[in-house]
Formats: structure tokens, sequence, C-alpha cells
């Protein structure tokens, strides 16, 4: 279990207090130019936002673009004063660290790759002892709960209070339809540890195409995250990085609009009273689970110590497959999910083991 962090209340600088929390602007900054007419498309259809950019670019291979550089962050404070929005960039050692700083970045984030090795986030939060800056995590590459929660507490315990996780997926072997493949469930993890960290949702590296960001994006909303990362540039099909995925400052718009907002409570009493009456329902239902799943594992100890006395092995591969078949054909009879059944079968399955192995080893 994580030692809870000791946050500061985000909403009072961002965005004027006001969620959704949102932070758009292109992969990269590529130019003065392209950052300006960016920025300004941006800013006919949204005042409070913050403005994104990669200075320095984490990229697979050496010969892609890389990044402008320092020189960019002078780039940057022209598009924070011409246009009043709070900027951002990804820092990944403390040079980087440093150079933000002095041009005055208001908001940091740590990059996917950076987030996956504990010596560069130290030497990052090293860096920033002393400081008063928001500091976003993003998600380790890999899908390593702890290794996200360890970075953000090794942010944490150098004295930033304002601390942010942003979810941009995972890379697995298989990603399915998605550059990086969501994994909800860890985002859902990381709140259910820490309920006062936002959580952000980046959908264009998640989706790693334009097709894909609006259903990420409502599904972010529909898990109460607490705003949106899209890569927006002024014309994606020029841009030096991730020109897949960049919506221009139009679509972005659109895209926006047709969010449908979802509130945590409703004050209608019917849905109330509906809502209540579902929960009891379901309550009761996790506590016959609780109490059939002890009932089993207790058959499961008594058939392991017949099976002890008699020298049989513990597991038993016929056995298994029977069960294992007969669950599946019930539960898709009963329109239940394939692999839900298969792996809720394997959860039980192991426990069952462990315990028929366990209290003989320790006799
Ligand atoms: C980015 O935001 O441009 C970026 C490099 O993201 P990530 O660290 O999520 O790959
Ligand atoms: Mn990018």
């Amino acid at each position: 279990m994580a030692d809870l962090l000791k946050l500061n209340d985000i909403k009072t600088w961002f965005s004027n207090g006001q969620r959704p929390y949102h932070i758009f602007g292109p992969c990269s900054a590529e130019s003065p130019e392209q950052l300006r007419k960016t920025a300004s498309e941006i800013h006919q259809n949204f005042k409070n936002v913050v403005f994104r950019a990669g200075v320095w670019k984490p990229r697979t291979r050496p010969n892609s673009f890389e990044g402008v550089g320092a020189e960019a962050l002078k780039w940057m404070q022209e598009i924070k004063q011409e246009f009043g929005f709070k900027i951002a960039t990804e820092v990944a050692d403390y040079q980087h660290v440093e150079s933000c700083l002095k041009a005055g970045v208001d908001i940091l984030w740590i990059g996917a790759r950076t987030t996956v090795n504990p010596f560069s986030v130290q030497s990052i939060a090293d860096s920033l002892k002393g400081i008063d800056i928001p500091v976003f995590v993003k998600n380790p590459i890999n899908p390593d709960l702890a290794l996200w929660i360890g970075a953000l507490e090794r942010i944490n315990k150098a004295g930033i209070d304002k601390l942010g996780a942003i979810h941009r997926g995972f890379h697995m072997t298989d990603n399915g339809p998605y550059r990086n493949f969501p994994n909800w469930n860890l985002a859902i993890q990381l709140k259910a540890t820490f309920p006062d960290l936002p959580i952000i949702c980046d959908p264009s590296h998640i989706s790693g195409k334009p097709e894909l960001i609006p259903y990420i994006a409502q599904k972010s909303i529909d898990l109460d995250m607490d705003g949106l990362m899209i890569e927006t540039h002024y014309n994606p099909s020029v841009a030096l990085s991730d020109k897949q995925q960049q919506l221009t400052p139009n679509q972005l718009h659109n895209l926006i609009n047709n969010l449908k907002p979802k509130r945590k409570t409703s004050s209608n009493i019917d849905f109330k009273t509906q809502l209540d009456d579902l929960r009891e329902q379901i309550d009761r239902i996790d506590n016959d689970i609780i109490e059939r799943l002890a009932e089993r594992m207790s058959l499961a100890k008594r058939i392991g110590d017949n099976k002890e006395k008699n020298g049989i092995t513990v597991f038993q591969v016929e056995r298994w497959q029977k069960i294992l078949n007969r669950t599946l054909k019930n539960g898709k009879a009963l329109g239940l999910n394939d692999k839900f059944i298969f792996d809720f079968l394997n959860s039980i399955h192991d426990e069952s083991i462990r315990q028929q192995t366990t209290d003989h080893l320790s006799e």
C-alpha cells in the first residue's frame, strides 16, 4: 500500500479552478511561426487552457526530430505573453528543469520514457527541491502501476505538492487498434490509491490516430478523469513528430464540443432511489460471492488434505480442464465474456492451489 501523497489543491491554479483541465498544443515546438499559428487558432475557441509543446523530444530512433532544445523555450515565453496561456513542457533531466525554471515554464511533465527509470526521476526530483511548480507524471511505457506510483512519490517527496498524473496508455505485445493500449484498470487503480490526485487522459498517445481520439476522450470523462492533454498542430501533415495523431485546432474544437460531460451525482430523486436500490442489490451479491468463495476454498483445502494423505499431486490437469470447459460453457450461455470467465476461474484456481500447497509447506 502506498503512503498518501501530500497534495495541494491543484484546482486553485489550473485553468482558473475549472475542471476539466485542458492541455492543448503541438507534439513538438518546431518554429516560432508554427507555435504562434497553432496557439492563435487554439485561442479562438479556448482561452483558459494550458499550451503544451515538447522542446526536447525523446525519440525511439536517433535520426528522427529530437526537438529544437532550449531555444524553443523563448518561443514558448512569447506564446505565454501574447495569448495569456500557461505553458507546459516535458523534462527528462535536471538541466531541462533548470532551463524551464529560468524561462518561466508554468507546468512540467515527465514523459513515459523517463518515468520508467527511477534514477532519472530521482535526479529530476532532486533538482526540484524547494521549487513550487506543478508537475505531471505520465505513466511508464510498460503497464507497471508501482513504477508510476514510485515516480509520483519521488517527485512528491522532493516537496512538489501540485502534482498530477497523465494516462497515455501502455505498450503491450498486442496493442489492438491503439498505439498504446489504454489499460483503464491501471488508471482506475491509481485513482483508488490516491483519490485526490488529478489524472489527465492523453488520448493522442493512446490512439495514435485521430479517429480513435473522440472515443478515448469520452471514455476518460465517463471514468471521471480530470482533463485531457491533446496534441494539436495548425497543420498536422507537416508536423515534425507524431504527425499521424495530431488534430487541427478546428478538429479539436469539434471534438471538445461533442464530448458529453458527466456529473458525479444528481439531485433527481427517481434516479437516486433507483441507483441506491441497484447498489444495494449489488452489495448483497458481492457478499454472497465472497461467502461462496470462502466455502469453495475450505472445500479445496479438505481435498488438499486428502490428496496429501494419499500422496496425490495437487494439480490435476484433466479435472481443471473439465471445470474450465463446463464453466466457460455455462458463462457463455448466460452472456458472460469468455476472457472474463477464464481470468476469474484462473484466479480462483491459483488461490486453491496456493491453499492446498502452502499449508503443507509450513508443516
Ligand atoms: C509527448 O507528449 O509528446 C510525448 C513524448 O509523450 P509520451 O511521453 O507519452 O510518449
Ligand atoms: Mn507526441
